[in-house]
């Protein structure tokens, strides 16, 4: 399945994705480390 990066906007094939976040039960995949950092820096724990 494809999804989009929030952070960049890039498109991420969730089979092969390397970054992932979980949060609350919801997953959200990344194309880089950097982009998951980003997000986990700017979302609430
Ligand atoms: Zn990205």
């Amino acid at each position: 399945m494809k999804v989009t990066d929030p952070i960049c906007r890039m498109t991420v094939e969730t089979e092969t994705a390397r970054f992932v976040s979980e949060r609350a039960g919801v997953r959200t995949y990344f194309c880089s480390a950097a982009c998951r950092d980003r997000f986990e820096a700017s979302t609430p724990r």
